[in-house]
């Protein structure tokens, strides 16, 4: 296998770790800090916010999709219309003086105070998927590299990655703060690591990043894996079959994974 793959790209929320308790504990946080509290069902909220996780790009549209299924958005119209959605939420919300970069704040120093008062709690909010965890440490004591390339503060991704005991340097996990699309580190790591497109093989679970990262024609030799124990929809899964050029890669299928496209 380690003549084959040179450098394993992974994303993290949805293929290395499931977070879905800290995103709608850390998002209601949020939602309570800029509108108050909400007099309804959270529960239901909950499993509503658990369905839609897949449309979410990026953590601060987290507290806008509460907002939404507070006001009384249906989940199938968010499930279809997310972005037109989220862009009048974002629309509406400057009117009030509140804006994404407020939103995006109030989400870290949420999880910053949480880590802060009790790090082991915030840890145990965070499910490390294990199968993955045994494949990049395999693939790590192979003598191979692994980066992590996440939406996330990379410093948030550390602290869980630490705690998982995965073994790679900080210059690895590039976060949000590298404030450029995940085709654009791709580049980079294959500046840094003087290696070819076809050497990297990465792991997502949104589509539409797979989508970007396969139309950038320097970039069109990326092995390219859909991960379908992620966030995504089966309407995204089903498309990702149609396309040739991504392969989409179950948990099981993920150990006995020789990333050979
Ligand atoms: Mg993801």
């Amino acid at each position: 296998m380690s003549e084959i793959m040179k450098i394993l790209v992974s994303d993290f929320d949805g293929v290395i770790c499931d977070g879905l308790e800290e995103y709608f504990h850390s998002s209601r946080l949020v939602y309570q800090r800029i509108w108050g509290d909400y007099s309804g069902d959270w529960k239901t909220i909950k499993t509503q916010f658990e369905i839609l996780r897949p449309v979410v790009e990026t953590g601060w549209e987290m507290p806008l999709l509460l907002r939404a299924l507070t006001w009384g958005e249906k989940t199938q119209n968010l499930l279809d219309n997310w972005l037109a959605i989220r862009d009048k939420i974002v629309k509406y919300l400057s009117l009030e003086g509140i804006n994404v970069e407020k939103i995006a704040q109030a989400l870290d120093e949420v999880r910053r105070q949480q880590i802060e008062e009790d790090l082991d709690k915030w840890l145990g909010l965070h499910q490390i998927y294990q199968p993955v965890l045994e494949k990049i440490n395999s693939i790590l004591n192979q003598g191979n590299r692994v980066y992590i390339l996440t939406t996330k503060g990379g410093y948030f991704t550390r602290k869980i990655i630490e705690r998982a005991g995965i073994n790679i340097p900080d210059s690895a996990i590039i976060g949000k703060e590298a404030k450029r699309p995940k085709y654009e580190s791709i580049r980079e790591i294959i500046k840094r690591e003087k290696v070819e497109a076809t050497d990297i093989c990465f792991i997502e679970d949104r589509l539409e990043t797979l989508e970007l990262v396969h139309q950038q024609p320097d970039l069109k030799e990326v092995k390219l894996y859909l991960a379908l124990w992620g966030y995504n929809t089966e309407k995204t899964r089903e498309r990702a079959k149609r396309l040739g050029y991504i392969r989409p890669l179950s948990l099981p299928e993920l150990l006995s994974w020789d990333c050979r496209l």
